[in-house]
């Protein structure tokens, strides 16, 4: 471990995509980078996996060589209703498959590579301004020092970010608490194709990645669970299984691990990029409903827009306050549209008839369609 007197021109908190490629574009320009990371690689995530296309050149660009992982490219989509029925929609922009535990593990071992210093199963604890250009990250492995400190901790904020003035989540008693649950699976479903099921209060995405595996994903209410015993099966069979494709891959795929990975007391809420001197990035920002489409392209590409930012700033060409307000500006710019397409999909998705209507009328007007896709998948970046 480094010494406890040195001092980082960037302390990262939070290991997952979006802090993992912040950290190598900072170090790619000579800048000196510490970041935490409270749980080990490689690691698995409850995520659909599926990842637009627009993110490929920027990994390539990392140094991430994906054109050799021999990756699933996603060019279908499938969307069907409780009654059975499915809409299909080639896509345009498309995506492909590769699982959290494999891209997060690679893109770790490319930032040790490049010189990031990074400390697992090591927790931030709180982060205290120590001087005019100096913070103070208290760890669970002690004190470190930073210049500037930038969130990526996921979607779930840390208590010392709860208790911070600045901080303005808009959670209220009424906001929707659900549950996601991530299985890998395999399948023939072909390899081009994502599925996207819809059941009462939720939906099922299912797509191909790598190993020769299958992703299936599901975001539900936290409501459905506990109407179920609080059991994740009696839920699938008793919910899940009521719309018919779902019924059929639950009970004809052979399942890697037949215990899924499950996590609750997820929240949508709306979007912050600092607090308090710390600049935020990917889910921290503000977790997004997956069908905003695509939250981990977003959370690469706020990467992008952050690091050009400090980089511009540890070359004595801006103050901190001008990256915050250029950061904010970008942000919004890159992310508003998406973020709204997202909430009016949500709203659609995950009821009995509103969404077997909504399928059956997007199935007759082609062009409607695909504009919605594309407002869920951004431009290459
Ligand atoms: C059910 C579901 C399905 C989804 N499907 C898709 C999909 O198919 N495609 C897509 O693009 N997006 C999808 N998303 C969204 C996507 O998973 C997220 O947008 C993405 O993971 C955000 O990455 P991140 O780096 O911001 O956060 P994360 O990947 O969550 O990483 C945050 C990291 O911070 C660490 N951390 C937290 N607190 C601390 C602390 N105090 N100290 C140190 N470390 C800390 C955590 O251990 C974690 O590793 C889905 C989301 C859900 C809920």
């Amino acid at each position: 471990m480094e010494p406890e007197n040195k001092t980082y021109n960037c302390a990262i908190i939070g290991g997952g995509l979006a802090g993992l490629c912040l950290a190598i574009q900072l170090a790619d320009e000579g800048i000196s980078v510490v970041l935490f990371e409270k749980n080990e690689y490689p690691l698995h995530k409850v995520c659909g996996e599926y990842i637009s296309l627009e993110s490929w050149d920027f990994l390539v660009g990392l140094g991430l060589p994906i054109e050799t992982y021999n990756l699933p490219i996603i060019n279908s989509l499938g969307i069907s209703s409780e009654q059975g029925f499915m809409l299909n929609q080639s896509l345009e922009m498309g995506g492909f498959g590769i699982s959290r535990f494999s891209l997060d593990h690679y893109l770790y071992q490319l930032a040790i590579e490049k010189n990031v210093t990074i400390l697992q199963n090591c927790k931030v604890n709180s982060v205290v301004q120590a001087g005019a250009d100096l913070q103070e990250i208290d760890t669970v492995n002690g004190k470190f020092r930073a210049s500037v400190v930038c969130g990526s901790y996921g979607k779930y904020t840390p208590s010392f970010i709860q208790k911070n003035e600045k901080y303005h989540s808009r959670i209220n008693s009424k906001s929707t608490n659900y549950i996601g649950v991530k299985y890998h699976i395999k399948s023939d479903l072909a390899a081009n194709r994502i599925e996207l099921h819809n059941f009462r209060n939720g939906y099922c995405g299912i797509s191909k990645v790598d190993q020769d595996w299958h992703c299936l994903c599901y975001l539900t209410t936290a409501e459905n669970l506990q109407n179920n015993a609080k059991d994740v099966k009696l839920m699938e069979e008793n919910i899940l299984f009521k719309n018919p494709f779902l019924k059929d891959y639950f009970t004809k795929s052979e399942f890697i691990n037949p215990n899924p990975l499950v996590i609750s007391n997820i929240q949508f809420r709306n979007k912050q990029t600092d607090v308090g001197n710390i600049f935020l990035l990917g889910d921290a920002a503000g977790s997004i409903t997956p069908l905003c489409g695509n939250g981990m392209s977003m959370g690469m590409r706020a990467s992008k827009i952050l690091a050009r930012e400090l980089t511009k700033y540890f070359r004595n060409q801006c103050s901190i306050e001008q990256v915050s307000t250029a950061y904010k500006k970008s942000w919004n710019t890159a992310f508003s549209n998406r973020i709204m397409a997202g909430y009016y999909l949500q709203n659609l998705f995950g009821r009995k008839n509103t969404t077997h209507f909504a399928l059956k009328l997007l199935d007759k007007s082609p062009a409607l369609m695909r504009r919605l896709i594309t407002l869920t998948h951004g431009e290459k970046f």
